[in-house]
């Protein structure tokens, strides 16, 4: 650290002031004596100066002029850079924007594509099909309707954020037979706008939904017609728009082939469950899908405290008509047998096949009282007709064992199966052709039991 030198007096401290700020007062003493220099000899010096100025402005128009348009130039090529990476940005962002929209519409279509091949029943399928095209493509009104054509069901129509009235209107859209067409054949979608108009111009009563636009789509897989898809009304944040946008036309589009795919899926799923559930010569429920049948009926009727009969009919001879006329007639008793007992069945009766040519039914809400009378109408139905076959008309009698579920008193399956084979058991011993019952468990012993097994 410098060492600070005492100062005795003010002497001292104003030689230390003026030693500190000398470079200061020299120049102000310098710069008074040009002032006064310059105001003596004003005109000698300040002569020259003022020529030079007057030659400079000469030229300096011209080049303030030059410097003015390239600074307008500096300035208009940047404010049209400016503006072009504005549009650059609005581009980018617009592009952004769709990207988003097109991979939230991709999602969407991955995760229907999941949910509608998972799905296991048709009305399932198709409540949700109607959920995703509503959801996807922001329609206020979606309808489906499913031909009947091709459906071992009745036609079915299903339709969301719509009352029937107005989903039967969209149904029933004045669509010229063009447009119909299309929407029949082609794997395209059919958009039209202002439908409202359209729809009043054909003086048709007036319709229940005010329409803006409309977007119809057939369901088809593998060229087969399913039917047809209907959205109304497309909501966006601004309100009903005029049209569906191109994305909607190319999503509704793949959903519909999703959905032809899944429709047709589910059908052979149920065929194939269908078949294996069915007896291949008769077409009546086959020996596991009866039993199947049973066990559901006894635990409903246990529910609903109403009486099941179970039947077990058995055809007499039938080994004969085998060995005289062939197997093939056989078959054919064994087809026509099937068929009259079916027809000899109520609406909720059930008709299965248990075996060679025995047949087991299922008899709801029939109890002991009506027990005889219902297993003569099914003797009645084989016995009182023969038979016509390629080898002339054959008469086929049957006997019928029966025994039934009282409500109070549950019995198994097994059990009940085993008191009709029973009874069935005691008409072939008495002479076949006939009806015999067996009213409780206690009927049986262990041996008799072991008879029927
Ligand atoms: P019963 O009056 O005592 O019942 O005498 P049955 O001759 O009817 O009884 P049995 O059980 O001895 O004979 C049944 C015959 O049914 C034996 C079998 O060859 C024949 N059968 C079983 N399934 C079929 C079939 O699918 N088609 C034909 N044609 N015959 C069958
Ligand atoms: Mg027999
Ligand atoms: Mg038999």
């Amino acid at each position: 650290m410098e060492q600070q030198t005492p100062i005795s007096s003010s002497t001292d401290r104003f030689f230390a002031w003026i030693g500190r700020h000398k470079i200061w007062i020299m120049s102000l003493a310098a710069a008074l004596a040009l002032l006064t220099w310059l105001a003596l000899n004003r005109d000698n010096i300040l002569a020259p100066l003022g020529s030079f100025l007057r030659k400079l402005s000469l030229f300096s128009v011209p080049i303030l002029l030059f410097l003015l348009t390239l600074a307008l130039g500096i300035i208009k090529a940047l404010h049209s850079k400016w503006r072009r990476a504005k549009l650059e940005c609005q581009r980018a962002s617009n592009t952004e924007a769709a990207l988003t929209k097109r991979t939230k519409a991709l999602q969407t279509l991955v995760m229907a594509a999941q949910t509608l091949s998972t799905q296991q029943d048709l009305d399932g399928l198709l409540s949700h099909l109607l959920e995703i095209a509503k959801e996807s493509t922001g329609a206020r009104y979606v309808a489906l309707a499913i031909s009947n054509d091709n459906q071992r069901e009745p036609g079915q129509f299903l339709s969301s954020g719509i009352d029937d009235a107005a989903a039967q209107a969209i149904q029933a859209l004045p669509l010229d037979q063009g447009a119909m067409d299309s929407l029949g054949q082609e794997p395209s979608a059919l958009s039209l706008r202002h439908l409202t108009t359209h729809w009043a111009s054909l003086g048709l009563p007036k319709d229940p939904v005010p329409m803006t636009s409309y977007l119809g789509m057939s369901i088809r897989c593998h060229g087969r017609f399913f039917g047809r898809l209907s959205l109304a009304n497309k909501l966006t944040d601004q309100g009903l728009a005029t049209d569906f946008s191109g994305l909607d036309e190319q999503i509704v589009l793949t959903l519909a082939a999703q959905a032809g795919t899944a429709i047709q899926n589910l059908q052979l799923l149920q065929d194939s469950q269908e078949e294996a559930r069915h007896d291949s010569l008769t077409d009546l429920l086959n020996h596991s899908a009866i039993l199947h049948t049973l066990t559901q009926e006894l635990s409903r009727a246990e529910r609903t405290r109403h009486p099941v009969a179970v039947l077990m009919a058995d055809l007499d001879h039938f080994k004969q008509v085998n060995d005289t006329y062939g197997h093939p007639v056989g078959d054919i008793v064994i087809q026509e047998t099937a068929q009259r007992l079916r027809k000899a069945a109520r609406r909720y009766d059930h008709v299965g096949r248990a075996g060679g040519e025995e047949f087991l039914i299922i008899v709801p809400n029939c109890d002991l009282d009506s027990l005889r009378e219902c297993a003569e109408r099914f003797r009645m139905a084989i016995s009182d007709m023969p038979f016509d076959t390629p080898s002339g008309p054959l008469p086929i009698t049957v006997s019928i064992g029966a025994t039934v579920a009282s409500p109070g008193h549950p019995l198994s399956s097994e059990l009940l199966r085993k008191m009709a084979d029973y009874a069935l058991y005691r008409v072939k011993s008495r002479g076949r052709n006939g009806v015999d019952i067996v009213p409780h468990p206690h009927t049986l012993v262990p041996e008799q039991i072991k008879k029927v097994e």
